[in-house]
């Protein structure tokens, strides 16, 4: 007997512990998946939020990685529009169920069963190979370098979603807070959607780069005087950061009914009052449906909406974990598959 071929992949054995070299049997797959040979890996926040449990979800051993880009080289038995050798990206959602009323509706990424439905389960991008629902992976335009396709796939769609959603009800004046690897796409999709885009953020060195990504202001976010212009001055106001966020300067800078969505996941503490006497709404936004993921890769295409990226070898993959926990990248860092059967 044949025996099963096996998967190179790094996983956290427990919470909050760096990474190990994890060898594991190939998934088998289910009617309508495919598996992929991954190239290129982005690194995002919550693939460290997964290794430390603080979504209280996490099963260990723990493969992060889902920002995944790579060829398509086996394909389930349900007829697909994919082929063997298809470039292909897969992001956070990996499948759904696809009964609740939910993914009825084509909106996947609110599946009621949504722990299952990541791309982590049974184990994440950071390996040799992954295993996700055929209809979850989409063909790469050609011409898009696999390591920007990589950040789109969650980065990009986790800004672009609520951007669209928002400019198409007629939100114009926009604040966008924090330059990281969310907030530095932000600023490039706000600017070609259209709005008038004010950066708010704690690094002032940062003003430069977010004037060359599209941004027509930027304030510091310790700036009191600068508030106090602002008051009643945004539609909308996105929240990219995840850390010393003065959220009650935030509120009075809404318009009355504005908008503060938040994309990342940050504490969140303030006091009710400008809330309920201006009407303010205070949401999230994640990830997107399938036809808006199809169409953001497109947009960014054709505006050249592109990620920083730092490419960093696999192997070392808990420096780079490192590097992004002490704030240390601009702005994004996507592994290289370097293990010895990547691309196979
Ligand atoms: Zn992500
Ligand atoms: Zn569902």
């Amino acid at each position: 007997m044949m025996s099963t071929p096996t998967v190179m992949g790094y996983a956290a054995m427990a919470q909050g512990q760096a990474l190990m070299p994890f060898t594991y049997e190939q998934p088998k797959l289910g009617e309508h998946d495919v598996r992929v040979s991954v190239t290129h890996c982005g690194l995002c926040f919550t693939d460290i939020h997964g290794i430390d449990n603080y979504y209280r979800a996490t099963t260990y051993p723990f493969v992060p990685g889902h920002e995944i880009v790579g060829y398509v080289s086996e394909i389930g038995k349900a007829p697909s529009s994919l082929k063997i050798g298809d470039r292909v990206g897969i992001g956070w959602l990996g499948r759904s169920c696809g009964e609740c009323e939910w993914c009825k509706s084509g909106e996947e990424q609110l599946c009621i069963d949504i722990v299952q439905a990541g791309t982590w389960v049974p184990y994440g991008g950071f390996s040799s190979s992954v295993v996700a629902d055929s209809r979850f992976a989409y063909v790469i335009p050609d011409a898009m370098p696999s390591e920007v396709a990589a950040v789109l796939l969650c980065a990009g769609i986790a800004v672009y979603n609520p951007l669209r959603l928002y400019a198409k009800q007629g939100a114009q004046e926009i604040g966008i807070i924090g330059i990281g690897g969310l907030g530095h796409l932000a600023i490039q999709f706000a600017h070609a959607l259209g709005y008038e885009v004010t950066v708010i953020s704690s690094s002032p060195t940062k003003k430069e780069e977010a004037l060359a990504f599209g941004a027509d202001h930027f304030v510091a976010s310790d700036d009191k005087t600068s508030f106090q212009k602002l008051e009643f001055n945004f539609d909308l106001l996105l929240c990219t950061a995840h850390g010393n966020i003065n959220w009650e300067w935030l509120l009075t800078i809404l318009k009355k009914r504005g908008k503060m969505v938040l994309v990342g996941f940050p504490d969140v503490a303030f006091n009710s009052t400008d809330v309920v006497v201006h009407e303010l709404s205070i949401t999230g936004s994640f990830l997107s449906n399938r036809a808006t993921m199809k169409e953001m890769l497109f947009f960014a295409q054709e505006h050249d909406i592109k990620p920083w990226v730092e490419l960093i070898p696999m192997s070392k993959v808990n420096e780079a974990i490192e590097r992004v926990k002490y704030n240390k990248v601009r702005y994004r860092i996507v592994l290289i598959n370097d293990a010895a059967n990547a691309g196979r």
